[in-house]
């Protein structure tokens, strides 16, 4: 049996919503390109709109956003505009420089549970014009024991088809009750795995809720089981190389970046705007702190 390494999440509260980030953790601020990963939900509401992300930049990474229930609406400074539903995903691509909003769109089901990651950018990339993909239904295949879905990357002959720029992975792992899944990995990468509902082990450790379970490189597969049903995120993909400065919104290499892009952010240069969002746009916190960034999503 191979080893788990456990970090535990932290409860944020971002506006109305309440989420458990995940990564980055104390200890550990990767895995693979991945830097962030934050899960909302699950919640039912009648009135208002629980996410209601305001226009606000991001510089150096992609966002991905991957629901369990529920929608959400996208729009960016491209002029983007995508409702993201369970089973499909939004990839924005933010190269250079771009802005966008999330919202609980006027026509929902009153419900929400999703998760949004970020992946860094590697030095090739990361200063490229910004772009953003949306796909209905990802790559997916059923089994006996359960549906294997990947959104960002391949996995065990699944292929996503959004942009991707360092080698990597991003799935569902959907278990029936008493089933299990197999998945082939990548020995030079590494993994993390969260629980996103019901029960699950992996390679028989019990997976905790708000835990991510760190996979060390060198497996050639992992098992992940479940009594009652169970819902599973596995990230994962080749240690990024790359050290990265995260602060706010932004994904850098140095202060010096991070300065400049908060600065063309409050004098209104570089990102654009989203104006179909109504109301105003964030301002970006005091850069006093710059080793304790507060992503906004
Ligand atoms: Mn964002």
């Amino acid at each position: 049996m191979r080893d788990m390494t456990p970090y535990s999440g932290r409860r944020v509260e971002l506006g109305e919503l309440s989420v458990v980030r995940t990564l980055p953790a104390r200890g550990r601020r990767l895995v693979g390109p991945w830097c962030f990963l934050d899960r909302f939900g699950p919640l039912t509401f009648q009135d208002g709109k629980p996410m209601d992300v305001a226009p606000h930049p991001h510089i150096g990474l992609q966002t991905v956003s991957w629901l369990l229930d529920g929608e959400l609406v996208h729009d960016d400074s491209l002029g983007s505009h995508a409702v993201l539903r369970p089973g499909g995903v939004n990839v924005m691509t933010a190269g250079r420089g771009i802005t966008h909003t999330e919202q609980t769109p006027v026509a929902h089901s009153g419900r929400l549970d999703g998760v949004q990651l970020w992946v860094a950018l590697p030095e090739a990339a990361r200063h490229d014009a910004p772009s953003f993909w949306h796909q209905d239904r990802v790559a997916r295949r059923d089994d006996e024991g359960g549906r294997l879905q990947v959104f960002m990357g391949h996995l065990d002959g699944l292929t996503a088809p959004a942009p991707h720029y360092s080698d990597v992975v991003g799935a569902e792992l959907t278990l029936v009750a008493g089933g299990h899944l197999s998945p082939v990995l990548e020995p030079g990468r590494e993994h993390a795995v969260i629980l996103l509902g019901g029960d699950a082990t992996v390679d028989g450790l019990p997976l905790e809720a708000d835990v991510l379970g760190y996979l060390d490189p060198g497996r050639q597969s992992v098992t992940i089981s479940t009594r009652q049903g169970g819902r599973v995120l596995l990230i994962g993909g080749v240690p990024f190389p790359e050290p990265v400065l995260m602060w706010w919104n932004f994904v850098a290499r140095t202060p010096a970046e991070i300065a400049a892009a908060r600065q063309d952010w409050e004098a209104g240069r570089r990102f654009g705007e989203v104006p179909v969002y109504r109301g105003p746009r964030m301002s970006a916190p005091p850069l006093s702190r710059l080793a304790d960034p507060n992503p906004v999503s």
